[in-house]
């Protein structure tokens, strides 16, 4: 029986506590959740273990159609427990309600249909031949699972980013353990509880807890039974992660860090801009790695846009969760607030214009003790400013004017990262120049976060490696054996 008053490991289908414990914090009050069970060597060992049995199990015999209709019960029992997810996911992070429960939980959900339907209707490339006697063959192409495959996670979109790597890599039928952030715990313990209840075979689906180095995180992608490691997080981390998956030459795919541009020309709908723009700065309270930092705006609108942002921001109302009237969180941890913190200093001793906020708002009772701060918007940095080079990860960006287009290029790719981009434009063609020249692996036009799941997701540069979404998933998820028969 799982303890509900403490985050455990969950090894083979059963509740695993450990001697060594955590706090999980709730970010909005500093108030305690509850312990988390720290996992060593021996647990995340354990869980591999367990993994590696369950592929050997039923479970490595079940059907596509099986799997198919398993992973969709998955999605059900996510649905059917609604809003004991989002209680968690919210406790974790502290997000606004309304965001958890229209972008969070619905998308944890929907990525194990997605992924069972591409699944299901994959196709496999086949070539007839001639043989140099006159003969014939035929090679074809089949998938099988890569096996045991970790799962490290962060913390800015929980259950939504755990799912999008646990989805497709039980529908290609691996066996998975994750490692959720140690920041937040809740929502990838419970669906443990889901996979139970669904009927998973013990071992499918592991969790293990805890940090990175000599933690939890370590032992995972050290350990030589994983078969292959998807990784969302920081590119140091990703580094240390590549690292570990080169004994063996085992396959990573790494979902990095961002310092995104959006480029916003005169001949824009102004409205739409300010909007998607401000979006792409502060939603989540700018802990999305697709979130924009660096924001170049075409001179004749500069002073008007630099105003609008600013008014979008400053209508930005932190709270409690909760709170439908609230739309903006608290940073995930007290910690990370000190990062961020640093940067707003960092900005001022540059000699940046503050054109709004750079400090903590002040919150009222138990909030005051919450990892808050105002969203920030600067202008008048040079482009060499640490804060203009590197990702800050919180509800602030830098304004700067362009007069060309080459010059807008050029800024915008200006960066060691190359995650994504927003190009803001009425011109068509400019659009398709920029989006052929902005050296990323997402360029929206006009629009930021639409995201059709079938596409292919990820960064370049020091934005990762490889991508997933879609069919592209099952390159990482499976490994591709070619047949050939002789007739
Ligand atoms: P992080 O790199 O600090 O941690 C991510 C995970 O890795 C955590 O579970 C952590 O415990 C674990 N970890 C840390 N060190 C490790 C090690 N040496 N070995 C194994 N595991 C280790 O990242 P974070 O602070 O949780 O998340 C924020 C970062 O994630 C930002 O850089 C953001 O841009 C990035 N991110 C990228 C994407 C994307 O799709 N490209 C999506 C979301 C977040």
């Amino acid at each position: 029986m799982r303890d509900k008053t403490a985050f455990q490991n969950f090894i083979n289908g059963e509740w695993v506590s450990t001697e060594r414990h955590f706090d999980n914090v709730n970010p909005v009050d500093g108030s305690l959740i509850g312990p988390v069970h720290e996992a060593g060597a021996d647990e995340v060992g354990a869980a591999v273990k367990a993994a590696r049995a369950a592929l050997s199990g039923p479970w490595g015999r079940f059907s596509v159609e099986r799997r198919v209709e398993l992973l969709h019960a998955i999605a059900d029992g996510i649905g059917r427990r609604f809003d004991d997810f989002l209680a968690a996911e919210i406790a974790d992070t502290g997000k606004p309600m309304s965001l958890a429960s229209h972008l969070d939980i619905p998308r944890g959900a929907a990525n194990f249909r997605l992924f069972a339907d591409i699944v299901k209707n994959a196709a496999t490339e086949s070539f007839g031949m001639a043989t140099p006697d006159g003969g014939h063959a035929l090679n074809y192409a089949v998938r099988s699972p890569r096996g045991v495959v970790a799962v490290i996670c962060p913390w800015n979109l929980p259950l939504l980013l755990m799912t999008w790597k646990v989805g497709p890599a039980l529908a290609c039928g691996n066996a998975v353990v994750v490692k959720p952030s140690e920041e937040t715990p809740g929502t990838a313990t419970l669906l443990g509880e889901v996979m139970n209840e669904v009927g998973v075979p013990p071992g499918v689906y592991n969790v293990v807890h805890g940090f990175g180095p000599e933690s939890a995180g370590e032992h995972l992608s050290a350990h030589g039974g994983v078969n292959a490691i998807t990784f969302t997080g920081e590119t140091r981390t990703g580094e240390a992660i590549m690292k570990s998956a080169a004994r063996g030459t085992r396959p990573v795919s790494l979902e990095l860090g961002g310092k995104n541009a959006a480029i916003v020309f005169a001949d824009c709908d102004f409205d739409k801009a300010v909007d998607g723009v401000g979006r792409s700065a502060f939603a989540n309270s700018g802990q999305v790695c697709l979130g924009t930092e660096r924001v170049y705006v075409q001179r004749p609108i500069f002073d008007r846009f630099v105003a609008a942002l600013k008014a979008g921001a400053e209508s930005l109302r932190p709270g409690n969760p909760y709170d439908k009237h609230m739309d903006f969180g608290p940073l995930i941890s007290q910690q990370h607030r000190r990062k961020v913190l640093s940067y707003y200093e960092r900005a001022r001793a540059d000699g940046a214009t503050v054109v709004t906020g750079g400090g903590v708002p002040r919150m009222e009772g138990r909030l005051a003790e919450g990892s808050w701060v105002q969203p920030t918007i600067w202008t008048g940095l040079a482009e060499s400013s640490a804060v203009i080079r590197e990702e800050i990860f919180g509800p602030c960006c830098h304004i700067a004017p362009f007069d060309t287009e080459d010059e807008a290029i050029a800024l915008a790719n200006a960066s060691e990262y190359g995650l994504c981009a927003s190009v803001w434009t009425g011109d068509i063609g400019t659009a398709h120049r920029l989006a052929a020249a902005i050296d990323v692996g997402l360029c929206w036009i006009n629009s930021w976060f639409l995201r059709d799941l079938r596409t292919p997701f990820g960064g370049a540069k020091a934005s990762g490696i490889g991508r997933e979404g879609g069919v592209h998933s099952l390159d990482f998820y499976t490994e591709l054996r070619n047949v050939c028969i002789r007739f």
